[in-house]
């Protein structure tokens, strides 16, 4: 067992375990392989973990067959009990975990301590509490009755991105309140959080293979669980690209169930009649939080014409204020981007928009440092066919537009094959109301942008996938449904 010691919030020591996360022990690929960490604000190696292989994803598949036997016959308290232990653990190590993810993804230490880590915690204790309320229905048949069981599926797999940790949550949680057992795959570019996790799971007390931790590439240990005959749900959040691929080989292998939190191309739709400090507000956290990494972001910006141009002179000022530097530093407000990948992109879209003769309001450019340091950025004036208005970009770029009427605004905002999110600001409530139903969105806000809670569920519309994440909705999607008929031979 080998482990790496990084330095986190204050320069503390924390010491991470780099094997896998099987049967409760940590254990290196069989053959050896692992993948390397970076530090995107330095540009600098930080740690080497294990990289599972094909064969390592056997191993805990095997583990968590084996723990299924025992665990979906276990008392229901018994999962309450170890979520809630759980929950207590990582309320009580939430500056490590912050720490980690700040320092492998960039993102600002006291974002992840006051928003990830307090999600995490939240969907712990929300789920803990479904635990033994998983119920079915009697239903009278001319026989006699009839009733419905919510049964755990068995082995189940989830994948899970960078961004953020509480998405690691969202799945677990539910996942082992109904009585499954898991193998979770965590994000190549930011590992370390999750080690830290298998070390809590085993503090915890859960019994070895309910929970497996593989870091590992997606085109091989992500690709090996997709395919995997005996993974009989995979729960994904992540790009759409990756979706597919996800689809498609669980329709080759096993047509294991599947569902899918993809991309965003979030519309913010400002109203003339909104109180526009508070819209100021949202719209500018919504594409600048996370330097817009973010599914959910507000990318899309929609103002009356009426007020149009006052409003991108205050966007403007408001938004283009950022301190980049440390993200564990408390001045800090803009951390790096995730990966030299991530802002290649970023200022490739920014190309696209600069050379096809977009208004640039502010930004567009990378900052000094050795670090990814993008500038909040937004373009002006674009129109609906543009990519920037378009593509998910995934980085602090708004793009906007004016609008006159609350049609043509409702039109607009549903020109795109992605539905994840939107937002409404306006004082009128019939106004928020109708607009709510029209847009078509798995969430809607209203003069607000981006608010978490454990019971609320999240999910797509569209190309923006199915499912849905928190909420008791959740849980559907980790049981099974059977229904037993009685013939009381009378
Ligand atoms: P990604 O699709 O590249 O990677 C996500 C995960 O999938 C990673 O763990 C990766 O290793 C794995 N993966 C990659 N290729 C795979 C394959 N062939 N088979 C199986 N697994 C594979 O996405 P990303 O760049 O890590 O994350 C950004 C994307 O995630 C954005 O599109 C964003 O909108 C989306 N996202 C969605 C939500 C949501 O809840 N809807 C939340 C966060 C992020």
């Amino acid at each position: 067992m080998t482990s790496v010691t990084v330095r986190g919030i204050e320069g503390r020591e924390i010491t991470v375990q780099t094997g896998l996360f099987i049967d409760n022990e940590f254990v290196p690929a069989q053959n050896g392989a692992t993948l390397d960490v970076e530090n995107p604000t330095t540009a600098t190696h930080l740690a080497t973990v294990s990289a599972a292989q094909k064969e390592d994803v056997d191993l805990a598949v095997q583990s968590a067959k084996k723990a299924f036997a025992t665990w979906k016959k276990a008392e229901p308290s018994t999962r309450r009990e170890l979520l809630n232990k759980l929950a207590d653990i990582v309320e009580r190590d939430g500056p490590v975990l912050a720490s980690l993810e700040a320092i492998e993804g960039g993102f600002l230490y006291r974002d992840s301590l006051g928003l990830h880590v307090a999600q995490a915690v939240e969907n712990l204790r929300y789920f803990a509490g479904w635990a033994d309320k998983v119920d079915g229905t009697t239903m009278s048949i001319a026989q006699g009755l009839a009733y419905t069981r919510r049964q755990p599926i068995g082995v189940c797999a989830a994948i899970v991105p960078w961004n953020t940790l509480m998405i690691f949550f969202w799945k677990l949680a539910p996942a082992i309140a109904a009585g499954n057992t898991l193998i979770i795959k965590t994000a190549e570019l930011t590992p370390l959080w999750g080690q830290k996790v298998g070390e809590m799971i085993r503090e915890a007390g859960f019994p070895p293979g309910v929970v497996n931790i593989l870091p590992g590439l997606g085109s091989v240990a992500g690709q090996a669980l997709s395919e995997h005959d005996e993974v009989k749900k995979l729960a994904f959040t992540g790009s759409t690209a990756t979706g597919r691929r996800i689809m498609q080989a669980a329709a080759r292998s096993n047509l294991k169930k599947v569902s899918l939190e993809l991309g965003g191309k979030g519309p913010s739709i400002v109203f003339d009649d909104a109180d526009i400090e508070n819209a100021l507000l949202w719209t500018t956290i919504g594409i600048t939080a996370s330097n817009g990494q973010i599914c959910a972001a507000g990318s899309r910006i929609y103002v009356q014409d009426t007020i149009y141009e006052k409003f991108l002179a205050e966007f403007s000022k408001r938004s283009r204020d950022a301190v980049h530097g440390d993200p564990l530093l408390p001045e800090t407000t803009k951390g790096a981007v995730a990966s030299s990948a991530q802002l290649d992109k970023i200022l490739s879209y920014v190309e696209k928009g600069k050379s096809s003769g977009l208004r640039l309001l502010h930004g567009g450019e990378k900052l000094p440092g050795d670090g990814y340091f993008v500038a909040n950025t937004a373009f002006a004036d674009v129109g609906q066919s543009h990519s920037v208005m378009r593509e998910e970009i995934f980085g602090p770029v708004a793009s906007i537009a004016s609008f006159s009427t609350e049609q043509e605004v409702i039109d607009k905002a549903n020109d795109s094959d992605l539905g994840l999110n939107s937002a409404v600001f306006t004082n009128n409530v019939n106004r928020a109301l109708r607009v709510s139903e029209a847009l078509e969105t798995g969430t809607v806000t209203v003069n607000c942008w981006g608010l978490v809670h454990a019971n609320t569920s999240f999910g797509g519309m569209k190309q923006s996938g199915f499912g849905r994440d928190m909420g008791h909705e959740a849980l559907d999607g980790w049981t099974v449904t059977k229904t037993v008929k009685y013939n009381l031979l009378n």
